[in-house]
């Protein structure tokens, strides 16, 4: 057995395991990251790609961005297709501010290539990852690699190991609550390796059920189909999806299927999550360990790097400053955010999802705020400002409730 000593242990190499060691290492604070999956697997994985300017800004700020900055799809807005309407977002002229496309796999290879070469503290291919003494003062993960067990003892131990791993699942079941909301749909995701039909993201709200095309480069597009949540793959077929697409979208898909090959399809089921609070004794939970969003939003990737940027700055200050305050308020400040995105990500899901048990009444309501979106105003500004991600970069203002004085009440009458 051999023993390894740390500052944090972080368990999972995803965008927020990498990104929060990158942010220590950067300040001078050691950590060792133990990973499940192979380097190439991790590398490849293929999920997220529209980038909040917050979370560009982070990458930015920590020298992460060069590549993206050349290579990523700068977004002042999208369409947005209802009752064969079709109708142009624009959140940079509502709010000043695009989205970015750029695939989450490409963010993970910057993070990976901006490590020092040759050192040793990332384990991948890591079997039997397990969490031990996370109440305590030294807490350590033990994991077996090539044959060998080894066990990194540490001071903290950084919980990034997304909605599957052991970390939300080592902190005792009565510490935790886990709210949990699973939607009666799913979606059915393509990369297909043609160019997309239009520049901008398209969201298509059709009573066949909601489409999506998006993209990761000019040449590859992204493709999204709401399906039943009984619906096998094998319920789909080729020939169905495309037909299924040309209809949600109003496009002629043809040419689109005509050049492109489908490089892959996943099933994604769509759920929200939380698990609160984000932090047990020494363990705390980052990204998808918490919470999952449904994709309708594009928020996981995002908050997922806010919430490692959070704990690095935290932890930064434990070491620096000895002041445990940052860290103590790490799971409150961050569940604030969480919850915000959470809630426009469920509005958002319900606004673009007819159910299949609708009555003609939600039809209406859903037209009307759709209507109301494409309108512009005050709603559209509201919107943008949630759908970029801005309103989580503000800090809260919640004005107190004063209770009304007694004579206040005295004076008024029922
Ligand atoms: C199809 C799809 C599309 C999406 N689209 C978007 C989008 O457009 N925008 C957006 O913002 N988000 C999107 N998301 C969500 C986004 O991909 C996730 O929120 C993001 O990956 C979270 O990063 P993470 O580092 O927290 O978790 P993950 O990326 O899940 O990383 C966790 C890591 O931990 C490792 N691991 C797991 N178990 C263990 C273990 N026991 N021991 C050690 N390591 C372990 C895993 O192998 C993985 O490398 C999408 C997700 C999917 C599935």
């Amino acid at each position: 057995m051999r023993t390894l000593r740390t500052k944090v242990a972080v368990v999972g190499a995803g965008p927020a395991g990498l990104f929060l060691a990158h942010e220590l290492r950067a300040h001078g604070v050691d950590s060792v990251i133990v990973e499940r999956c192979t380097r190439e697997h991790v590398e490849r994985r293929v999920r997220a790609g529209l980038l909040e300017e917050g979370t560009v800004r982070l990458l930015r700020g920590s020298g992460l961005a060069d590549r993206l900055d050349r290579q990523c799809l700068v977004h002042d807005g999208f369409q947005l297709r209802f009752e064969t309407t079709s109708q142009r977002i624009s959140t940079a002229a509502l709010i000043g501010e695009p989205t970015y496309i750029y695939g989450q796999q490409e963010v993970v290879k910057d993070l990976l290539a901006a490590r020092p070469p040759g050192g040793d503290s990332l384990y991948f291919g890591a079997q039997d990852v397990r969490l031990a003494g996370i109440a305590g003062a030294s807490p350590s993960v033990a994991f077996t690699t090539g044959g060998e067990q080894v066990v990194v003892e540490a001071d903290f131990i950084a919980g990034c190991d997304g909605y599957h791993g052991v970390s939300r699942a080592s902190i005792p079941p009565a510490a935790l609550t886990f709210h949990s909301r699973r939607y009666p749909f799913n979606w059915i995701g393509l990369l297909v390796s043609a160019a997309p039909f239009a520049p901008e993201l398209v969201y298509s709200v059709h009573p066949r059920g909601f489409a999506l095309q998006s993209m990761r480069t000019p040449e590859i597009s992204r493709l999204y189909l709401q399906t039943d949540g009984r619906d096998e793959l094998s319920d789909w077929p080729e020939s169905r999806i495309w037909d299924e697409l040309a209809q949600r979208l109003y496009v002629d898909v043809s040419r689109t299927r005509e050049r492109g090959a489908i490089l892959e399809q996943v099933r994604v089921p769509l759920r929200s999550t939380v698990a609160e609070p984000m932090q047990f004794g020494r363990l705390f939970l980052v990204g998808d360990a918490a919470h999952i969003f449904p994709p309708t939003a594009a928020k996981g990737l995002n908050v997922a790097l806010e919430d490692a940027s959070a704990l690095a700055d935290a932890l930064v200050t434990w070491y620096r400053r000895g002041e445990d305050g940052p860290l103590e308020g790490y799971s409150a400040t961050r569940l604030r955010a969480v919850w915000r995105a959470q809630d426009f990500s469920a509005w958002l899901t319900w606004l673009f999802h007819p159910a299949a048990d609708a009555t003609p009444f939600d039809h209406r309501r859903r037209i009307a705020s759709l209507t109301r979106l494409a309108e512009g105003g005050s709603s559209a500004i509201a919107f943008a400002d949630e759908y970029v991600g801005r309103s989580r970069r503000r800090p809260p203002s919640r004005p107190h409730l004063t209770a009304p004085r007694i004579h206040e009440l005295d004076g008024m009458e029922g």
